[in-house]
C-alpha cells in the first residue's frame, strides 16, 4: 500500500476512504460482502498479467503453465464444494455467466420462462433495458399475492403454453427457499433447459445452510462475491452433456482473456469455503437474517412472505407512511447502508420503491450474532421513522448514527487492515 501511496496518493485515499467507510456503519446491502485478505492477496497479485485466452492445457498464448494450476484448483475445488459434473470459473460477473448461459440454450427471440423484475427477478431474466429482454421473448411469473411465494401453478400453466427454451429459478429480492424439484417437473414437462440462478444464495448452497440446486439443473449460474465472500466475478456449473456448449459460450463467444488474478481468488474462495469455519459462518448468516427479521417485525415493518429462510428480507414500509426511497436515504444518514427495493404488487414506481431490501452476509463476517441483529433492528426502525430536515428528526439520526458508531467499533470490518 506504501507504493501505491507514493504513486497515486488521490487513488490511495480513495482506498482508505472506502475502508473507513466500510467500518464506519452497517453493511446491510445482499448482494455484499467482506472478503478475507488471502482473497484480497490473491485478487492483487501479479496473475493479473497473463493472457491465457482458452482453458487449461489447451490455450493461445505461450507461458500458461503456471495460471493453468490456479484455475484447475479452482475448478476442482468447486467441482468438490458443489457436487456438479462441469464447472467453469472464466465468467467476469454474474451477468457475464448468464450472458453465456443463453448462447448456450437458446436463439434470438426463443421464450424464456422467469421470475418478474418487479417480483424479485433479475435484469439479465428479461428486462426491456438488457440484452435478456432485447433479443428473446421473456415470459414473467410471479409470487402469489396471498402468499408471496412464487406460484408454481402459474409457472405450470406458463410453460405449457409458451413452451419455453429455457426457464429460470432464482432471483435477486426473494427470500425464502425455491421448490427446485418442481422446476424439474415442469421443465421436464415441457422439455426445457432448467437454468438455476444462484447468484445471490450460492454461498448458502456451498455452506449447506439451505438445498443445493446442483443436482436438479442442467445450468447453474452464480455470483462469486455475495454470500460466497470470494473475488467479483461469476462462474457457471453444469451437467457433463452441457459442458462443450456452456464453454464456448464464455469463450470465445462472449469474453476474451481470462482474469486469472480473480480466477485464482475464487480458488481462494472455494477454499475457505470448504471448512467447518465456513460452513458456521452460513449457518450463522441464515440466523442472522432470522433475527434482524423478527427484530423489524417487532417494530412494525411487515416483512414480505412473512419472513425469510436466506441471508436476505424484504420489508413493506407503506403502513409506515414512508417509501423505500426515503427509509434509504435515512438510514444512510445514520449510517445504516442498505437500498430501497420494489414489493410485489408495488403500486410506486420503481425509483421510489415500497420497500427496503436488507441482508446479513457481511455483518456475519465481521462477527455479529443474533442479539447484535436485534439491536441493528432497533437501530433500523428508528433511522426509518426519523423525519430528516426537522430538528427532532435530524436530532434521532444524529443519535442513531452514534449507536451505530458504538455497535461496528465493538466488531469492526477488517479489524486488522
Ligand atoms: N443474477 C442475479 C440473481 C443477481 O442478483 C445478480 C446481481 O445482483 C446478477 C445475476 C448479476 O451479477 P453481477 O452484478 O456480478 O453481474
Amino acid at each position: 500500500f506504501a507504493e501505491l501511496e507514493a504513486v497515486d496518493p488521490e487513488i490511495a485515499d480513495i482506498v482508505t476512504g472506502e475502508l473507513d467507510r466500510l467500518r464506519g456503519g452497517l453493511q446491510l446491502i445482499a448482494s455484499e460482502n467482506l472478503t478475507s485478505a488471502a482473497v484480497l492477496a490473491a485478487q492483487g497479485s501479479v496473475l493479473t498479467n497473463k493472457y491465457a485466452e482458452g482453458y487449461p492445457g489447451n490455450r493461445y498464448y505461450g507461458g500458461c503453465e503456471v495460471v493453468d494450476r490456479a484455475e484447475t484448483l479452482a475448478i476442482e475445488r468447486a467441482k468438490s464444494l458443489f457436487g456438479a459434473d462441469h464447472v467453469n470459473v472464466q465468467p467476469h460477473s454474474g451477468a457475464n455467466a448468464n450472458l453465456a448461459v443463453y448462447a448456450a440454450f437458446a436463439q434470438p427471440g426463443d421464450a424464456v420462462l422467469a421470475m418478474s423484475l418487479p417480483h424479485g427477478g433479475h435484469l439479465t431474466h428479461g428486462s426491456k433495458v438488457n440484452f435478456s429482454g432485447r433479443w428473446f421473448t421473456a415470459v414473467p411469473y410471479h409470487v402469489r399475492r396471498d402468499t408471496e411465494l412464487i406460484d408454481y401453478d402459474e409457472v405450470r400453466e406458463l410453460a405449457l403454453v409458451h413452451r419455453p427454451r429455457i426457464i429460470v429459478a432464482g432471483a435477486t429480492a426473494y427470500s425464502r427457499e425455491i421448490d427446485f424439484a418442481a422446476f424439474r417437473s415442469i421443465a421436464d414437462e415441457v422439455g426445457a433447459i432448467l437454468w438455476v440462478d444462484a447468484a445471490h444464495f450460492i454461498g448458502l448452497v456451498a455452506g449447506q445452510a439451505i438445498p443445493s440446486p446442483v443436482p436438479y439443473a442442467d445450468v447453474v449460474s452464480a455470483t462469486t462475491h455475495k454470500v460466497l465472500r470470494g473475488p467479483r466475478g461469476g462462474m457457471l456449473m453444469c451437467r457433463q452433456e452441457h459442458a462443450r456448449a456452456i464453454d464456448k459460450a464464455v469463450f470465445p463467444f462472449s469474453q476474451g482473456g481470462p482474469m486469472m488474478h480473480t480466477i485464482a481468488a475464487k480458488a481462494v474462495a472455494f477454499r475457505e469455503a470448504q471448512t467447518e469455519n465456513y460452513r458456521r459462518y452460513a449457518a450463522q448468516v441464515v440466523a442472522n437474517a432470522q433475527a434482524l427479521s423478527q427484530s423489524l417485525t417487532d417494530a412494525g415493518m411487515r416483512a414480505v412472505s412473512g419472513g425469510t429462510d436466506t441471508h436476505l428480507a424484504l420489508f413493506d414500509l407503506q403502513h409506515l407512511g414512508v417509501d423505500g426511497r426515503t427509509a434509504e436515504a435515512r438510514c444512510a444518514a445514520a449510517a445504516i447502508v442498505l437500498n430501497k427495493n420494489a414489493i410485489p404488487f408495488d403500486p410506486a414506481p420503481p425509483a421510489v420503491a415500497s420497500g427496503i431490501r436488507v441482508g446479513s452476509a457481511a455483518v456475519t463476517s465481521q462477527g455479529f450474532d443474533a442479539s447484535d441483529m436485534n439491536t441493528v433492528g432497533v437501530l433500523l426502525s428508528r433511522a426509518v421513522r426519523a423525519e430528516a430536515g426537522t430538528v427532532g428528526g435530524d436530532r434521532e439520526l444524529a443519535s442513531v448514527k452514534n449507536d451505530v458508531t458504538a455497535l461496528v467499533t465493538r466488531k469492526p470490518a477488517y479489524p486488522d487492515a
